[in-house]
């Protein structure tokens, strides 16, 4: 059995479950189930209910209710104690970052991060990641149970199979020794201030050097107004400052899934390709023709920005 890891915020569910839901539907070994953790997990748990799995389990308790790392792992090592699991799947999110390790630790189990999907050799099942800079694919076996985090936007969320009906749910008892938390959990990554979580944007217009100046960025904010989507960047745009480091996708920056990606004047680099190659539909305007980016785009526009973003524009606000 395959268990994975909800992730949410005040009831709200992180998008990025839905996609490790699938990778472990797709990889085949057995029932899923789902946990999903905090002081209040009902409404989330109905909706997990419609993905096609045999249980969903709220792991409930007061001391969940917001995030800290001590409380996450005690809760975790208890519920998988009591459901031993054959592996346990979590999006590859900030907060599994933290404390996924502290987990693997705990548990003496194996952890591979930042997967993309699974594949069965020899009766094994191979955890798939990237490595030098998602220049090449490492298969990864363990020797025994494994903690597996899945990237965003490695496997599309609509690749998920829904139940016919909704999958029963069922409580556990988890008890977490408040006393035992060392940390003061303080306001999420997401709501501080200026930070943006491009993760769960559906739209995205992405400016790279191609855009010249700090200033003609007006002209992505325009269009990204027109069709409500945020704005993202490649690295040389946020390292001159010209946009928040938030703003960053690739390898160092983002990992990011939208449905539609507009790629304005970046070239197309390996470290951008992997932040953003997840996305559904990829738009790129680029003047080379022979830029890197035209090979993941879905439609590619060869042409200067400055002549075609206006007109898109104009046509948009019609
Ligand atoms: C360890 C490491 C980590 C990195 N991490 C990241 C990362 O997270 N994210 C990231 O983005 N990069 C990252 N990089 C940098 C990456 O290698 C590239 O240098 C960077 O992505 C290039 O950005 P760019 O496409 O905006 O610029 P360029 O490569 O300079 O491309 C600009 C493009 O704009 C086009 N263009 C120019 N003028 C116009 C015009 N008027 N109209 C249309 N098109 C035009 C050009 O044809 C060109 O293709 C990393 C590099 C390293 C070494």
């Amino acid at each position: 059995m395959i268990l994975v890891i909800a992730e949410q915020q005040g009831g709200t569910l992180n998008k990025a479950t839905w996609e490790t839901v699938a990778a472990a539907q797709q990889a085949g070994g057995g029932p899923v189930k789902i946990a999903v953790l905090g002081a209040t997990t009902a409404a989330v748990a109905a909706d997990l209910a419609s993905a096609d799995v045999s249980e969903v389990i709220r792991a409930e308790t007061p001391a969940l209710e917001a995030y800290t790392q001590d409380a996450f792992v005690s809760a975790l090592a208890a519920l998988v104690a009591a459901e031993q699991p054959s592996d346990v799947f979590f999006p590859h999110t900030y907060q599994t970052r933290d404390f996924a390790p502290a987990l693997a630790v705990r548990l003496g189990w194996a952890l591979v991060t930042d997967c993309v999907g699974t594949r069965q050799a020899d009766g094994r099942r191979l955890f798939v990641r990237p490595v030098f800079q998602g220049r090449l694919l490492a298969d990864v076996a363990c020797d025994g149970p494994a903690l597996a985090t899945f990237q965003i936007g490695a496997i599309r969320a609509d690749s998920l199979k829904r139940g016919a009906g909704p999958a029963p749910i069922r409580s556990a008892a988890v008890s977490v020794d408040a006393a035992a938390i060392r940390q003061t959990p303080e306001a999420p990554f997401r709501e501080a201030k200026q930070a943006v979580d491009l993760s769960q944007a559906e739209r995205i217009v992405a400016v790279g050097r191609g855009i010249k100046e700090q200033e003609k960025i007006a002209l992505a904010h325009q269009l990204a107004s027109a069709i409500g989507a945020e704005i993202g960047a490649s690295r040389p745009i946020c390292d001159a400052g010209w946009l928040p480091m938030d703003r960053q996708i690739g390898s160092s920056g983002q990992t990011v899934a939208p449905k539609l990606y507009l790629a304005l004047g970046i070239s197309g680099a390996i470290q951008h390709l992997v932040g953003m190659k997840g996305a559904r539909t990829i738009v790129a305007v680029n003047k080379d023709p022979e830029a890197p980016i035209f090979e993941v785009a879905d439609y590619g526009v060869v042409g200067d920005l400055f002549d075609i973003i206006p007109a898109v524009i104009k046509e948009l606000q019609g």
